[in-house]
């Protein structure tokens, strides 16, 4: 395990997370998974497939991972018992048992081995992100199962996050997997704050060679720059992708897991852009705006972006 390293793309969803994900996984050295921290549930679930639209059990990348189903129940219990946002005072108290972190150490261990040996690379790339599932994902995969992990927190404007999901709905609505809830901008608001401020503080806990903050907007502004950045943090020389993205490739989305529609195109294009959100504001109507002033800008003036 010592050559393995997984590079955890932090923060609220919504933020170019995919995107960014399978441009990492078009290195020779790199296999990214997408939303990892959804294996289990996902599995265990009859609608929801692999990114190569096959359910897990049959998904040529997936399938020898689990003996059988009680293998696949026992991970998503001991992931959600440690890493969603309810047990988050419980994880950094320390509060669970050493039962339930030698379990969780060893199927979380045996999962990132796996990916590893299945991608024939040594950087896994886990995009969960800090949502309510995920809050305390990254902190209990380096200080419980002692793996080696980087975390780059993404982010992007709160506005243009809380307009994408007040105009196209949220990720699993659209796949039709929950009902659209009510009070979406209140929420959405709310978890882009906490999503933000958790990868933020338990991110540095971790010492400032194992954090990085990156902005979606640098991304599509200047990505061979940004890419170049995120290779220097994680020790991985990116030059691969990088060429192919000044040349305007396309990638290949891998057997990637998660909510986000995106992964179920076959092929992404990073679609580089000097004014990603030229009218913040504008672009929110008056409740948004309202809202977002009163509660997220706060933060979103702390990440850089300016009012
Ligand atoms: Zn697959």
């Amino acid at each position: 395990m010592n050559d393995l390293t997984v590079l955890y793309i932090a923060g609220y969803g919504r933020s170019g997370s995919t995107v960014l994900d399978v441009l990492l996984g078009g290195h020779p050295r790199v296999v990214s998974v997408g939303e990892l921290v959804f294996l289990g549930s996902d599995w265990q679930s009859e609608d929801r497939k692999c990114a190569c639209e096959e359910p897990y059990e049959n998904c040529p990348f997936w399938k020898g991972l689990f003996k059988d189903s009680r293998e696949v129940n026992s991970l998503e219990r001991v992931v959600r018992d440690i890493e969603h946002r309810h047990a988050l005072p419980r994880l950094l108290f320390d509060a669970h048992s050493e039962e339930e972190k030698r379990d969780y150490r060893r199927r979380t261990r045996k999962l990132f081995k796996y990916i590893a040996q299945q991608g024939r690379a040594d950087l896994v790339v886990d995009s969960s992100k800090s949502g309510r599932q995920a809050a305390g994902r990254f902190w209990a995969l380096k200080n419980i199962a002692g793996l080696d992990v980087r975390v780059l927190h993404l982010v992007r404007d709160g506005r243009a996050a809380l307009r994408s999901v007040v105009e196209k709905g949220s990720n699993w609505a659209l796949e039709g997997h929950i009902d659209e809830k009510r009070w979406l901008g209140t929420q959405t608001t709310v978890g882009w704050v906490l999503a933000n401020t958790i990868a933020w503080r338990l991110g540095r806990s971790l010492g400032s060679d194992r954090y990085y903050r990156v902005k979606f907007e640098d991304l599509l502004r200047a990505p061979e720059e940004t890419l170049r950045e995120i290779g220097d943090f994680v020790g991985v020389g990116l030059e691969p992708v990088i060429q192919r993205v000044a040349r305007d490739e396309v990638f290949e989305v891998g057997h990637n897991v998660g909510g986000n529609r995106i992964r179920h195109r076959r092929q992404i294009r990073l679609e580089k852009t000097d004014m990603p959100n030229p009218h913040p504001w504008s672009d929110l109507n008056s409740h948004h705006q309202i809202l977002f002033a009163a509660f997220g800008q706060w933060l979103n003036t702390a990440l850089g972006y300016e009012w």
